[in-house]
């Protein structure tokens, strides 16, 4: 029987923007500790290797790179932007959330597990070619995207991305490729800003980015719509080969960062769409990273309604 994976490292712990950064090791803390529930016990956990400076590079040029892991300090801490820090930790912290997604890419591409969740920390789907923000350093979803494509042969990959938050750094990586269709349902409005239904790619990639904004106070009955009447037909008519989800739940009732009304099992509902989309079109390959979702008692939860869906698989 396949099982789904799941993928982190200890570095992603020791990344720590200072005190009461919303973005903090205790997110993951919580994660880890509720997936070692009995009920999860046959989760198979695996240690994510950095990734490498050829892999993050398709994604981001060699001078970002080099810029971001040299800034990174010995001690104390040092602001890339108003809400993105490194410290100590940050750098190898980086290297492994991407590294999580190429490894796992691995693993499904070569059919040794159905699925896999990366429960890595930095987020990425803000971070730009050349731009580290919004709590995201390397864009992580990026990276395997590409990485699928180069090393697997796959043609064409469909990254879903239900954080609160619009992925402004995975639509400008993909906004005129054409082989990547990104999906994101959002609070258009919040930050960063961009993500509105009127961006929807450009010249190869014209038609293969899809926003839907939705309004505060969103429900759980309105993601499922969104997913059901907008997602749905637009992955049958894109036909993708493989999938990845960018997994915020910073749209669940009460975050700190949020206001959506997104329930456990609202997430669980929107990851059966993907899951059964993925059935249908691509052998079940799908790879899932966290992003944001800051109300700590709340994201385990989520998590785990999503992750319980992957291994149902
Ligand atoms: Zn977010």
């Amino acid at each position: 029987m396949m099982v789904t994976r799941l993928y982190t490292h200890p570095a992603c712990l020791t990344h720590d923007m200072g005190a009461g950064h919303p973005e903090s090791p205790a997110r993951l803390t919580s994660i880890l500790a509720a997936l070692k529930a009995p009920e999860f016990a046959e989760l198979d956990w695996a240690e994510a290797p950095p990734a490498t400076f050829e892999q993050i590079m398709r994604a981001h040029p060699p001078a970002f790179i080099e810029g971001v892991l040299a800034a990174v300090p010995a001690a104390g801490l040092v602001a890339l932007d108003a809400d993105t820090i490194l410290s100590p930790g940050s750098g190898v912290a980086a290297l492994c959330a991407a590294g999580a997604l190429t490894t796992a890419v691995d693993a499904v591409a070569r059919g040794e597990i159905a699925n896999a969740f990366c429960a890595v920390r930095p987020p990425g789907h803000h971070a730009e070619a050349s731009i580290a923000m919004g709590f995201c350093i390397f864009n992580n979803v990026a990276i395997g995207a590409r990485y699928v494509q180069r090393k697997y042969g796959v043609r064409r990959v469909l990254i879903v991305d239900w954080d609160y938050h619009h992925g402004n750094g995975t639509q400008e990586a993909f906004y005129q490729d054409g082989s990547v269709f990104y999906f994101s349902t959002h609070h258009y409005g919040a930050y960063p800003g961009t993500g509105s239904a009127e961006e929807t790619g450009a010249g190869k990639g014209a038609g293969k980015i899809l926003n839907v904004p939705l309004p505060p106070g969103a429900s759980d009955a309105q993601i499922v719509e969104a997913f059901q009447t907008k997602l749905v037909p637009a992955a049958r008519n894109f036909k993708p080969d493989f999938i990845l989800i960018s997994a915020g739940f910073d749209g669940m009732q009460n975050d700190l960062l949020g206001v959506f009304n997104i329930t456990p099992a609202g997430f669980a509902a929107i990851t059966r769409i993907v899951v059964e989309l993925s059935k249908e079109l691509c052998r079940g390959r799908i790879v899932s990273v966290l992003e944001g979702g800051y109300r700590l008692d709340g994201l385990a939860e989520s998590v785990l309604a999503h992750v319980q869906v992957l291994r149902e698989e």
